[in-house]
This record gives C-alpha cells, sequence and structure tokens, in this order.
C-alpha cells in the first residue's frame, strides 16, 4: 500500500503513524527512481497551542535542572532537551541566546555566524572576552556553552548567505534570527516558512536622530500558519534586495550612498532585555501556559505616548492578527491540505 502510494507522488514523501498514549510511530516513504525508500521519524515536533515534543527523551532528573524543573515541569525539561535549535548571528543579541538555551538544558544548538570577535564587540557579546578578539564567534560561544553544559551538542557553522541552499536549516525545530540586515532576516523567513520550523526573530534598534530618542527592539515569533515577516510588513525590500547582489554592485551601491549608514549604538542591556522577553515567549509555550506573542514591542525609551506621566520601560505584546491573505512569502501556503490547517510539522531526528 504505501509503495504504490509513494509511486503515484514521486517527487513528494508519504508517511503515515500510529499516535496512542503519548507516544508515536510513524513511517515515510519515497520514490527514487525505480527504488522506494523507507524511513522512520524517531520523534514528531507539535507547534499547536503548545510546543510539544512527541516521543521526546524520558525525563530524567538533572540535578542543574532542578529548580528549572519544578516550573516547566517534566514534559518541558525534555522537550527542551530533545530540541535542536539554530542560532543565527552570535553577535549582541545572539550571543545572549545561546547562553540562554544552554542553561535552559537544550540539547543541541547550531550557530551559525562567519564572524570574528572584534574590540568593538565586547560591550555587548556575553560570550567572549579580551583575550577572544580575532577568534570566530562561534567557537568563541560554543567553547563557553560547553562549560555551562557539558552534554550539550553543538555545532559551529558559517553564516547564512543570499543564495545557497541551507540544508543545516531545514532540520531543525526551530530557527532563531539574531541579525542586524534585512537580507538575512528575510531568507530565514522564508526558509522557516517554507519548511514549517518556527522562526523567533529579535532585533533592537537606538536611533539617536529621532525627535525622541529611540531605545528600542521586537520579536516576533512566526509559527507555522500564522503571519510571517512579510505580513508585518517588517522587512525593507531594498536592504533586502541589496544583500542579494554581488559584491560589485553592492560596492556600486556604496558609491552612489546607499548601504554606508554608521553602525548604530549598541548596547547590553537592550539586547539582554529584548533576548529574554523572545525566550521567555518561547518557554511559555513549551510549558503550555499560553500562545506566545505574536509580535512584542520592547520600548526602554520609556516616555512614549502609550501612558503619558508614566515612565518606564515595557514590553507590549500587540493584538494577534492573521496572515495576510496575498503575502509573497507565505499565502502560497494557504489552502494547501498540509499546511492550511494542520498544526503539526513532522520532523525527522535522524
Ligand atoms: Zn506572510
Amino acid at each position: 500500500m504505501a509503495s504504490y502510494v509513494a509511486s503515484l507522488i514521486p517527487d513528494q514523501p508519504y508517511g503515515a503513524g500510529v499516535y496512542a498514549e503519548g507516544r508515536v510511530y510513524v513511517e515515510h516513504w519515497t520514490k527514487d527512481g525505480n527504488d522506494i525508500h523507507r524511513g522512520e521519524f524517531r520523534s514528531v515536533i507539535v507547534c499547536g497551542h503548545q510546543l510539544r515534543l512527541v516521543n521526546a527523551p524520558a525525563p530524567t532528573k538533572r540535578r542543574r535542572l532542578a529548580r528549572q524543573d519544578d516550573l516547566l515541569g517534566a514534559w518541558g525539561s525534555a522537550t527542551l532537551k530533545g530540541l535542536r535549535v539554530a542560532v543565527v548571528g552570535l553577535g549582541g543579541t545572539g550571543s545572549h541566546v545561546a547562553l540562554a538555551l544552554a542553561y535552559l538544558g537544550v540539547g543541541e544548538l547550531l550557530l551559525l555566524d562567519s564572524d570574528c570577535v572584534e574590540t568593538t564587540n565586547l560591550n555587548r557579546v556575553v560570550t567572549a572576552g579580551v583575550a577572544d578578539v580575532g577568534a570566530p564567534k562561534t567557537l568563541v560561544a560554543r567553547r563557553r556553552l560547553r562549560e555551562i553544559d557539558p552534554g550539550l551538542r553543538c555545532t559551529a557553522l558559517a553564516a547564512i548567505t543570499p543564495d545557497k541552499p541551507h540544508p543545516e536549516l531545514e532540520d531543525v525545530d526551530l530557527i532563531v534570527g539574531c541579525v542586524d540586515h534585512d537580507g538575512p532576516r528575510d531568507r530565514l523567513n522564508q526558509i522557516g516558512v517554507d519548511t514549517a520550523t518556527p522562526y523567533l526573530d529579535i532585533a533592537t534598534g537606538i536611533d539617536l536622530d529621532a525627535e525622541v530618542p529611540i531605545i528600542g527592539g521586537r520579536v516576533i515569533f512566526v509559527r507555522p500558519g500564522g503571519p510571517c515577516l512579510h505580513c508585518f510588513d517588517e522587512l525593507d525590500p531594498m536592504e533586502v534586495g541589496r544583500w542579494a547582489k554581488d559584491p560589485s554592485q553592492q560596492a556600486l551601491d556604496r558609491q552612489h550612498g546607499y548601504g554606508t549608514l554608521e553602525p548604530d549604538p549598541a548596547v547590553v542591556h537592550l539586547n539582554g532585555i529584548t533576548t529574554y522577553a523572545a525566550i521567555g515567549e518561547l518557554i511559555a509555550w513549551i510549558a503550555g501556559w499560553r500562545s506566545p506573542a505574536q509580535f512584542l514591542d520592547i520600548d526602554l525609551s520609556g516616555f512614549l505616548e502609550q501612558s503619558p506621566g508614566t515612565p518606564g520601560s515595557r514590553a507590549t505584546p500587540r493584538r494577534p492578527s492573521e496572515p495576510l491573505f496575498d503575502c509573497l512569502s507565505c499565502s502560497h501556503l494557504r489552502g494547501s491540505p498540509v499546511m492550511g490547517q494542520a498544526t503539526t510539522a513532522p520532523r525527522s531526528k535522524g
């Protein structure tokens, strides 16, 4: 039966599963020429009201997580241990994310960045010290993460690119984007949408030229079937376009005054507050307390119009919204029998 169905859809895998008593058994078949290959999923991740890893590793008592297990429950910690997470960008926000995930007991991290530590990074890259200047950010971070959790599986990889394939991002349970450019942000958003992988996008910004100085950030959680970064109109098409150009064209752009802005100010506490607000949404989802915010505004200016006369920092969730009907990035999935209704994204953990 399975071979017959697989032969009818030569370019698509066919899967079937049985779910009972909290365990799942799923097999899949793919036609390759005249051969039909059979495989099985060792675990299945469910991205519904709660992020739940079915067939997660059996909960075990890890003494270093004892105080956390009381809060997240045995299954919450087991899900964290079973997760494979890609952190893209190991700078001001990404270094905080990597540290937090290691402290939380995530089982496997992929770290993507091609930059080396510079002296001007030392005010905010929390995985690096003075002796690390000149060393790759990913390797420096990995060393620190292994000090926190020697059992953590951690792979250092090159940065995301405009045009090369990134198969390493197609078999993870979560992508966290900690990049400072809309080009890679657009690529990560699309990979997340196309592979039904939750994508957590973190951005911070300081604008001292505005009438009132802006010190803030935002967190967007793109989940399968939900609105993406394009639906929120959060990507600058000009910036995205510049990233995709080859180096000679980019040099020409700079001659004409595009993409030559001096780097904005950056501080550790803004990165930390924004990052940990994002981690808080992830944990709320994993623990099953509530759905995570789709869009969270972080405001450290503290005197914007929401509450005149009540100064103070804010992390404010926006009202949930639906995906844009004609979104260029994600509307092609609407109406599909797989993505339009289901909230289950099976993923091989081979
Ligand atoms: Zn969209």
